[in-house]
């Protein structure tokens, strides 16, 4: 009889332990995925990460059918789908990635029920979607570590699990029912929409490939350049690791092979991935409610809200990072920071907003990156240093000297040369009205004592 493969967040071939495992010696195997409708109910299903998930899904069909299977589809509830497949098919087990969210945990506690009393076994992987399992690095007499400096001591003191190879053959059963793969049509939600223009394609072939050249001509300049704005010098990776077209686990293991100062730096912000993942399944209330329990009297400022969003706050290192977003379903991770810090310290908006709108765009888009990477911003959450504020002046002559940033992002500026660009206002009367470009909706002096005050920090 078959093994069914679950595939959630980890659609790829290689150092898959869910796939590996469920076709162990030869076996056949039903790779599923299930389009869950509570996903788009749940408003999740957005169409940057719809239209990546569809190239994702075609991805994983092709190269299944490379190796004699195919993807075989389902769309419903997803506990139901799986105890009809493993009805059809008579399978054994069902192998799974552990997940963090409420939404994975809510589901394998579905499935499990489904399959109580079928005979079929419910198997759950651990370090499919991490590099360590969420749990299996805690300081003594802790669930989780609430610091990353030690936490990542600790991690990078574990021993990885060894990477798995693609399998070569995959034997599927004929008889198993399958949909076509999804259009990105099909994964978007109620609400609709059409994905941003310059959003990447998603899929394990093109991420593979993007790591490819990362390893070549990226990471040994990585700790050097990583907040360098305009040279857009990350790896982009993050929303190939978010769908799970590359494993944590092998990007660790090959970081580590090259060495050198640039993959040190790399790893780092791969256990940062790990380190939100632990504090969410520690603390899934994180999702939504502040991790630490003070400042929560945010202002309502429904218009300051939407000129963030919008990108025309006035300051145009955080209208270029916010229409980067709106453009690309990405955004640099500086960016992210000083935006971010912005909405939650200059304009004093509550996190849930801006981690909210966050959701509605970004491709790599997940709830413990998102929601706990808000929160560090904000001083709710695991900074040691809460009130930090980046101030968005000194963020643009640090990160973008001479301003091509922003006149990538913000034409209506383009024509002011270097540094004179990050602040408009300064020009005079006939200079500044050549340009539509509007005011600060706030002075940076306002939004300090306004935070200082909030916080009690002005006595
Ligand atoms: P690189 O610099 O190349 O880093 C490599 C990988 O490390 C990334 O792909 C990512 O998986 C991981 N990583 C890097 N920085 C972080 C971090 N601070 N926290 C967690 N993982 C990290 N990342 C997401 O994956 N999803 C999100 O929804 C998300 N929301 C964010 C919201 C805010 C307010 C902030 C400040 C950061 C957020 N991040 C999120 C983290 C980070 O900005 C992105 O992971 C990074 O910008 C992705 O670009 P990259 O792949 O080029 O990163």
């Amino acid at each position: 009889t078959p093994a069914v493969a679950l595939f959630t967040a980890d659609l790829r071939l290689h150092d898959n332990p869910v796939l590996h495992a469920a076709g162990r010696g030869g076996a056949a195997v039903v790779p599923l995925f299930v389009v869950d409708e509570a996903i788009a109910r749940a408003g999740f299903a957005v169409p940057n990460r719809a239209a990546f998930l569809a190239d994702c899904l075609a991805d994983l069909d092709a190269g299944l059918r490379q190796r004699g299977g195919r993807l075989v589809v389902r769309r419903g509830d997803v506990a139901e789908e799986v105890g009809e497949v493993v009805a059809e098919t008579g399978a054994r087990q069902v192998h799974i990635a552990a997940g963090v969210s409420g939404y994975a945990t809510r589901r394998e506690d579905r499935l499990r029920k489904a399959l109580a009393g079928t005979g079929c076994e419910l198997v759950v992987h651990e370090a499919v979607i991490t590099a360590a399992p969420p749990g299996a690095v805690t300081p003594a007499g802790r669930d989780h570590f609430a610091v990353f400096t030690p936490y990542f001591r600790r991690w990078s003191a574990e021993s990885q699990r060894k990477v798995l190879d693609a399998p070569r053959r995959v034997r599927v059963p004929e008889e198993v029912r399958s949909a076509e793969p999804p259009s990105a049509a099909d994964l978007t939600g109620p609400g609709g929409g059409t994905p941003s223009p310059g959003l990447p394609r998603g899929g394990e072939t093109v991420g593979r490939k993007l790591a490819g050249t990362w390893w070549r001509t990226g990471l040994q300049d990585y700790a050097d350049r990583h907040d360098d704005l305009p040279g857009d010098a990350t790896s982009r990776l993050s929303p190939y690791l978010h769908f799970g077209c590359l494993s944590a686990t092998e990007l660790v293991h090959r970081a580590r092979t090259a060495g050198g100062a640039g993959a040190e730096a790399f790893v780092r912000q791969l256990a940062w991935r790990d380190f939100h993942h632990q504090v969410l399944a520690a603390r899934p209330d994180a999702a939504h409610r502040n991790y630490r329990t003070r400042h929560d009297r945010w202002r309502a400022a429904p218009e300051e809200v939407a000129a963030w969003r919008e990108g025309r706050t006035g300051y145009p290192i955080v209208d270029a990072a916010m229409r980067q977003l709106q453009h690309e379903g990405w955004m640099h991770n500086r960016g992210r920071l000083l935006v971010a810090s912005f909405l939650t310290k200059t304009l004093y908006v509550d996190w849930r907003t801006g981690a909210e709108h966050f959701l509605s765009l970004l491709v790599d888009g997940d709830i413990p990156n998102n929601q706990l990477n808000w929160q560090w911003v904000a001083g709710t959450g695991t900074d040691t240093r809460p009130n930090r504020v980046l101030n968005p002046l000194l963020q643009a002559s640090r990160f973008d000297p001479d301003g091509d940033y922003v006149r990538r992002w913000v034409p209506e500026l383009a024509d002011l040369e270097g540094a004179a660009v990050h602040q408009p206002w300064k020009l005079s009367g006939p200079d500044r009205a050549r340009f539509d470009y509007p005011d600060p909706i706030v002075t940076l002096a306002e939004g300090h004592a306004r935070f200082t005050r909030a916080r009690g920090l002005d006595g």
